[in-house]
């Protein structure tokens, strides 16, 4: 059986392993997400490469160190007024 679309695409969490449903609850309502790494940022543009990475985003926030907490409404722009995103 072959991939019709991208809804038929299955994603794999590059922090837990776990397969990303894209339809979950709570942190779900933006999953799949991806993490970009770019190698050599501090080089011109030409120097650099990117890969990227999906994952949970619910993994990333309880992961990855940062200065505050993953702004979910800059994740989800077009979802304002939306009762059922929050
Ligand atoms: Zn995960």
């Amino acid at each position: 059986m072959g991939i019709n679309s991208v809804d038929d695409l299955q994603y794999q969490c590059c922090l837990c392993g776990d397969g990303i449903e894209k339809s979950a609850e709570g942190d779900g309502q933006v999953d799949p997400c991806a993490i970009v790494l770019i190698a050599n940022w501090s080089k011109p543009e030409a120097e650099q490469a990117s890969q990227q990475f999906f994952c949970h985003l619910a993994c990333f926030k309880k992961t990855v160190w940062h200065n505050g907490p993953v702004d979910v409404e800059l994740l989800v722009p077009f979802a304002a007024g939306d009762p059922d995103v929050s």
